[in-house]
């Protein structure tokens, strides 16, 4: 690998210059060294991660953003590891596979963090695998994916897939920093069974039933018409894109080329009606009015000085001395003084 000298343990501003640089000619190490940069917590590490991302912000926004998700088990890995080397033989295009999955602090890394999983896609040199930070709050973790996006699409990755547990409000997060949100399903189990919330159905573009192959097929084509019929319901969405429905065998690796076909296909369409740019400012918005929503956040309960006032008003509203609005009012205006 290239530019090896700039891996250094502290990095100062010019070094950041450096890093990006480094990201930028496709570096692996720089890029894993980048995104550390922006999971770290510390607020000098911050600052860095936010010049870092200032610098890769240029280069970025030119991949395909694909969000996958689906109950454990479904066969998520599989699919990504047989779907990413699809891509990669078929397409010519170098793939990024992120995770967000708030739940790695509990179970330790329930996606990805095992990268053996992943076998071949891993040891490929056109992909490159990061798993989810293993704590955080989960804006937090979904955050530091979305900066990780802009770092790998600066380092030249063209197909972004960022995946998720569908059973937590993850792929809400997902569903905001992706351009296609593919939802993957088994045939022949209900849809309580698979835990994935109706909600979820709605977020998806396009849904794949997953394991169809053996004795499963005949039951996965009988899900595909019903899961059509039950899209064909749902009112038009905004990008005037009916989500496709379509059977897949991970592990097989069949039917990877038509679910390639679909991704493109949405592409081309929203990119021909103008809903794929507009998702994606609508998008940046998400992102800014949420980062506001947390620093704010942040700021209020990590501030020592109202800590005392906040008690005390929680015990008169419990004794109903005051009312839940009235206290917080009066709070608020203690916090706005406190900043002045
Ligand atoms: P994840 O938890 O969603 O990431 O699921 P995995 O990819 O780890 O798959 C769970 C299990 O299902 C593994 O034993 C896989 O080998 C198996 N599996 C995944 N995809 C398929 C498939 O298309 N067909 C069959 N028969 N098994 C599959």
């Amino acid at each position: 690998m290239q530019n090896k000298n700039f891996i250094r343990k502290k990095i100062t501003p010019i070094d950041v210059v450096h890093l990006a640089k480094a990201i930028q000619s496709g570096n692996f190490i720089a890029l894993s060294r980048g995104i550390t940069l922006c999971e770290s917590k510390k607020q000098a590490d911050r600052e860095l991660a936010n010049k870092l991302v200032k610098l890769c912000l240029p280069l970025s926004g030119n991949s395909i953003r694909i969000g996958i998700t689906g109950v454990p088990g479904v066969g998520k890995s599989t699919f990504i590891e047989n779907f990413g080397i699809h891509l990669i033989k078929n397409t010519k295009k170098k793939v990024a596979v992120l995770a967000v999955d708030p739940s790695s602090s509990k179970t330790k890394g329930s996606i990805l963090g095992d990268k053996t999983r992943m076998e071949k896609l891993s040891t490929n040199p056109h992909a490159y695998i990061r798993p989810s930070p293993s704590s955080g709050s989960l804006g937090g973790v979904a955050n530091q994916t979305r900066e990780t996006i802009i770092l790998c699409e600066a380092a030249g990755f063209e197909i972004i897939i960022v995946e998720t547990v569908g059973v937590g409000q993850s792929e809400t997060e997902v569903k905001e920093m992706t351009d296609f949100f593919l939802l993957l399903m088994l045939a022949g189990a209900g849809d309580e069974l698979q835990g994935i919330k109706k909600g979820i159905m709605e977020m998806a573009d396009g849904l794949l039933i997953n394991k169809a192959d053996g004795e499963n097929v005949l039951n996965a084509k009988k899900a595909r018409r019903e899961y059509s019929n039950a899209f064909h319901l749902f009112s038009m969405s905004e990008s005037g894109w009916t989500p496709q429905v379509d059977l897949c065998s991970a592990l097989e690796s069949i039917n990877m080329d038509s679910a390639w076909k679909m991704v493109q296909d949405y592409i081309t369409h929203t990119k021909d009606n103008g809903f794929f740019e507009k998702q994606r400012k609508k998008q940046l918005r998400f992102w800014f009015l949420k980062t506001i929503d947390e620093l704010m956040h942040n700021s209020f309960y990590n501030s020592a000085s109202l800590k005392g006032h906040l008690k005390e008003l929680e015990s008169k509203v419990e004794a109903k001395s005051i009312s839940p609005f009235e206290a917080a009012s009066e709070i608020f205006e203690a916090f706005k003084k406190s900043i002045k």
